[in-house]
């Protein structure tokens, strides 16, 4: 029997026989052309381009319609094929370099790794994986290979790494389950494998190794655990485990969808982090009572120049659509630094953490901000919305950014459309705007706490550096005092206090945020049943108190444990 450990992406319990999956980089040489062979290269290059298309159109046509997220994620997939850009440097390469299809479009795609890895946004940095795994299917249509998985008896799929289309071709009947050695939770193929209901483990290291075909292999989509080739005894506990976890997701889903309310009455409302439409059914499906952050950068840099007024209304409309009656928090624009310059034109800069990002990028840039809230404001008409600006630092910057949002509603009533003023926040992601929190407050209707920046800023740890990785904590004496500050100066003056960073998805800090009194706390939708089953668990009275004892301690060590040792004398699981 060996244990294998990776990152549970999609929960259920499956046991069954291992079904090895040969996938992976396609070996490819490099063929020089003769001038004479290069039409006829571009022509091969968009032969198979098509043949890939149709591929995918085919996938489309065995999801069932309901499945939103996996059609929406193969649509996307078809449209990144029809790239104007992709296409043009792919031909560029082969005109310019005289070599064939396959090696023009790996090299292009190298380039494309290198802009992906600069980008600082996690999510936005997963994407390439959607541009590896097509490019790999281009390759292999050019090679005149089909790449279709057919699994005839019930198995659990291994495999080096499965793309979207693939994971949407495996058949929920025959597929128990699926591990492979890379991938990451916010891969479209984990979201597949959720929609589709089957169980996967990521990311397990040497898996295609450690597994032969026929091997016995038990996969835990929760907790990332694979066994391979069991004794009786884990057997039987599995099965167990199988039916609990059922019942439990059952449970989950139902309730998720219910508010959360302490035992002592006090209602905290939980809500979704997103940054893509397609991420809309996943936020309602978990329970999200609303948006508490909507990322608005993705338009700004998956496209070709700066988007425009009607792109990012039609875009901000169908999000409002998609989670009315509930509410959008809207949070301006906030790219800049090393963040897509390109567009933007921007000076490279030394730091920029501390450069030019965000709101000050937008005050900079009043023409950029104005078309952004324009678009917010007209698509706000189709339901509720609220704006929020990102990395405050003072009161000027703050007093100026809603001067341009009234600038901007008046403009729009001048031309006739009628919009309430919507609810305006300030993101507290600087120590100095924490430190004047009582200030700030008087200018807005709620405070959001983004701790992914707060925490940097105030440990002086870069959020992206690994080296300085183990530094970064939130449970840090000094961190959650900022935040208390914080969430009192918004109770003083009668504002909304939320958090929206990771940070309010920590199971373990959820009874300090609610004793410190937050309104509201908001992540990544997988997570809202999680925290809202603690909250349900859990008095407000209780939480006061242990918020008071857990601010006089000295070490984010100790107030470690004692939150630990709270929730095991609560009988408190997550
Ligand atoms: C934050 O800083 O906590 C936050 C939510 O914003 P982002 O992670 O997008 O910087
Ligand atoms: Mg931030």
């Amino acid at each position: 029997m060996k244990r294998l450990q990776g990152i549970g992406v999609s929960p259920g319990v499956a046991i069954g026989p291992a079904y090895l999956l040969l996938t992976g980089n396609v070996k490819i040489s490099r063929r020089i052309l003769t001038p004479s062979q290069v039409e006829k290269e571009i022509d091969r290059l968009h032969r198979a381009l098509a043949t890939t298309i149709k591929d995918l159109e085919e996938v489309k046509r065995h999801i069932p319609p309901e499945m939103v997220q996996p059609l929406s994620i193969i649509d996307a997939h078809i449209l990144m094929l029809k790239d104007p850009s992709l296409i043009r440097d792919t031909e560029q390469f082969i005109r310019r370099h005289y070599v064939n299809a396959e090696w023009a479009l790996r090299k292009v795609l190298k380039k494309y790794q290198r802009v992906f890895d600069s980008l600082k946004d996690f999510y936005l940095r997963e994407r390439i994986h959607d541009l590896e795994h097509l490019i790999e299917r281009v390759i292999l249509a050019l090679q005149g290979q089909n790449e279709s998985v057919e699994i005839e008896e019930p198995a659990i799929v291994i495999a080096h790494d499965l793309s979207p289309a693939d994971t949407a071709r495996l058949k929920p009947d025959t597929t128990q389950a699926f591990v492979t050695e890379v991938g990451s939770r916010t891969s479209h193929t984990a979201i597949v494998a959720r929609s589709l209901g089957i169980p996967a483990v990521v990311a397990v290291k040497g898996v295609t190794e450690e597994i032969s075909p026929g091997d016995l292999v038990i996969v835990d989509g929760l907790s990332g655990e694979v066994i391979v080739n069991p004794s009786q005894e884990v057997i039987e506990e599995f099965i167990d485990r199988r039916l609990e976890c059922q019942l439990q997701r059952e449970r989950f889903l139902d309730l998720a969808k219910e508010p959360a309310v302490t035992l002592d009455g006090r209602r905290v409302f939980v809500r979704a982090n997103l940054e893509l439409l397609d991420e809309i059914p996943m936020a309602l499906e978990f329970g999200a009572e609303g948006v508490g952050l909507f990322r608005t950068e993705y338009l700004y840099v998956t496209k070709e120049g700066l988007p425009s007024e009607e792109e990012l209304f039609i875009n901000y409309r169908q999000v409002i659509e998609g989670i009315r009656p509930n509410i959008v928090t809207f949070r301006t624009l906030d790219i800049g630094g090393d963040k897509f310059a390109k567009e933007l034109n921007l000076p490279a800069e030394i730091n920029p953490a501390l450069g030019l990002r965000a709101i000050r990028l937008c005050l900079k840039n009043i023409e950029l901000f104005r078309t952004q809230l324009r678009a917010i404001l007209r698509a706000s008409v189709y339901g509720k919305i609220r704006i929020m600006f990102p990395l405050i630092s003072g009161l000027n910057e703050l007093l100026e950014a809603k001067k341009v949002l009234f600038e901007v509603l008046d403009e729009l009533s001048q031309e006739g459309l009628e919009v309430d003023v919507p609810e305006c926040g300030a993101m507290i992601e600087v120590p100095t705007a924490a430190a004047i929190a009582d200030i700030l407050a008087k200018e807005v209707d709620f405070f959001s706490i983004g701790t992914n920046d707060l925490i940097q800023y105030a440990l002086a740890i870069d959020r992206g550096n690994e080296q300085v990785a183990h530094l970064y904590e939130p449970l840090h004496p000094g961190i959650l005092r900022i935040i208390k500050h914080v969430a009192e100066a918004a109770k003083k003056t009668g504002i909304k206090v939320a958090m929206c960073g990771e940070m309010a998805g920590e199971p373990l800090c959820v009874p300090l945020l609610v004793g410190m009194g937050f309104d509201e706390l908001s992540m990544n939708p997988q997570t809202i049943p999680i925290i809202k089953n603690i909250i349900r668990q859990i008095s407000y009275e209780d939480c006061q108190k242990l918020a008071k004892e857990i601010l006089s301690l000295s070490c984010a060590k100790e107030i470690r444990s004692y939150l630990e040792y709270w929730f095991q004398q609560k009988d408190l699981a997550f």
